[in-house]
């Protein structure tokens, strides 16, 4: 059972039948003729369209699973992938997870707990709290230490909300109770803590595979042209990274997993700096992430598949020497936004698509002609996914991909890929994670097309 919507319930769906399993995918009701439902041997209708009545109601999904004799649940991305309760409930129903367990989920979802955790494995963390700060001036005395700029984060957070910068000690103390209502709003959970701010950094993350016994690395993607502290545009591998840096980081992400004997597939999060050679950690997240896909390019694999083999209780099937790095995979998020308007999202019928194809095209989508986008969830629509030999290669490709693809009757982020595309500093990859909203703001227009 697929406990998700839009382009990953696609693209599980399709792992899944190629493995021979029948697949059942859960709706809400606007969502009943969406390609999921149309790609699944079964589906069934969990709720009304908000995803609080729907996609996280975590009663009704486990209902859902009891009702039709399913075996295994997998949560995809965002929704209730990372809820540890979640995790718990699919296992008190008797019901496989397709991801670790619900611990290591409490343990690594929290990124406090994930902070003390790498620690603890000798793993390198920005400076900031070690514990949950409750009162203001705790905040101030933490930050004063690490020194300013710093970034007021929530424990629980994720999709880069609940994230503040704080330049100086009163616009902490503005800023935090903000934060902690919007935490609190969010995610449910308030607990907020306070991280040293490094600009101009990468944002660098390893992607790994682990049984319970033994944990490996699928090399790194670099992640750093984002909008609102969320991925846009990711590659791998990360170029910028020395042969000798990148063993260093893939072996650190690789440390941390085993500390916690960590199973399934798995993401752990650096910033890296380059004027200083050094990375810290970020976060962990416990499930398939939106990006995985530049990885399956390089790396010629089928990340979904060794998910569902490892929550089988199979012992990995590849060994560390059998991953090599092949050529060079760049992917955009197509969102159903507006980039001429603040990118406003723009909900509605997609009258007719156009998609690339190709050499070493890939396109994950959940779009078909006259499919509906509702308002109600994420405004992602697509990932173009590029593969060729190099990057200046890929870069080729995905211009000629991007030409290609074509989604009338709503606004769309294409525009916006092909300005990346063209730009100077892209091409060159002079980028960090401030680099797209300075130039955002520097830009009129897209000319939207
Ligand atoms: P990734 O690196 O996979 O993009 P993100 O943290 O950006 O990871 O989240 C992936 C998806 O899940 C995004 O679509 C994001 O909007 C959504 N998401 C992440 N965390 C949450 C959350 N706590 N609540 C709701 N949606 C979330
Ligand atoms: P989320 O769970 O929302 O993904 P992360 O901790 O992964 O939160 O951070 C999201 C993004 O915020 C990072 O990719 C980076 O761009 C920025 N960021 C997070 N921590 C720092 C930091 N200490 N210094 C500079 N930027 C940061
Ligand atoms: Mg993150």
């Amino acid at each position: 059972m697929v406990a998700n919507r839009g382009e990953i319930a696609c693209r599980i769906i399709r792992s899944a039948r190629e493995m021979g399993i029948e697949t059942t995918v859960i709706h809400s009701q606007c969502d009943d003729d969406s390609l999921a439902v149309r790609l699944a041997d079964n589906a069934v209708e969990v709720g009304p369209p908000p995803a609080s009545k729907s996609y996280l109601d975590i009663q009704a999904i486990v209902n859902a699973a009891i009702d039709h004799e399913i075996d295994a649940i997998h949560p995809g991305y965002g929704f209730l992938a990372e809820n540890a309760k979640f995790a718990e409930a699919v296992e008190d129903a008797g019901k496989l997870f397709v991801g670790p367990d619900s611990q290591t989920i409490r343990l690594m979802g929290d990124k406090l707990a994930a902070r003390e955790t790498a620690k603890k494995a000798g793993v390198p963390i920005a400076e900031g709290s070690q514990s949950r700060l409750d009162s203001l001036e705790e905040m101030c005395t933490v930050a004063k230490e690490a020194g300013y700029p710093v970034l007021i984060k929530a424990s629980a957070g994720g999709g880069g909300r609940g994230i503040r910068i704080a330049n100086n000690q009163d616009e902490l103390k503005r800023l935090a109770p903000q934060a902690r209502a919007e935490a609190q709003a969010t995610f449910g959970d308030g607990t907020l803590f306070v991280e040293k701010y490094i600009p101009q950094a990468r944002h660098i993350e390893v992607q790994i595979l682990g049984d319970g016994s033994e944990v490996i690395h699928c090399y790194e993607r670099e992640c750093s042209l984002q909008r609102r502290r969320q991925k846009v545009w990711e590659e791998a591998p990360a170029l910028v990274l020395t042969d000798e840096i990148r063993e260093k980081i893939c072996a650190s992400a690789v440390t941390l997993a085993e500390h916690v004997n960590y199973r399934g597939a798995g993401t752990v999060e650096f910033l890296y700096d380059e004027s200083t050679e050094e990375f810290f950690f970020l976060e962990m997240n416990t499930r398939i992430q939106v990006e995985h896909p530049v990885t399956e390019m390089i790396c010629g694999l089928d990340l979904i598949r060794e998910m569902i083999l490892i929550a089988q209780g199979s012992p990995l099937c590849l060994k560390q020497d059998e991953i090599r790095i092949r050529g060079h995979a760049i992917e955009c998020r197509i969102n159903a936004e507006n980039p001429d308007q603040d990118f406003m999202p723009s909900p509605g019928t997609a009258e007719s698509v156009t998609f690339p194809a190709g050499p070493g095209v890939r396109f994950d989508t959940m779009l078909f002609p006259g499919c509906n986008i509702p308002p109600y969830y994420d405004s992602m629509i697509g990932k173009l996914v590029v593969w060729d030999g190099s990057r200046e290669a890929a870069l080729s490709r995905l211009r000629r991909a991007l030409s290609e693809l074509e989604i009338e009757g709503i606004h769309t982020t294409k525009s916006l890929h092909q300005a990346l595309v063209e730009n100077g500093d892209v091409i060159a990859l002079n980028i960090h994670t401030g680099f797209l909203e300075q130039w955002l703001s520097r830009r009129q227009s897209f000319h939207n097309r």
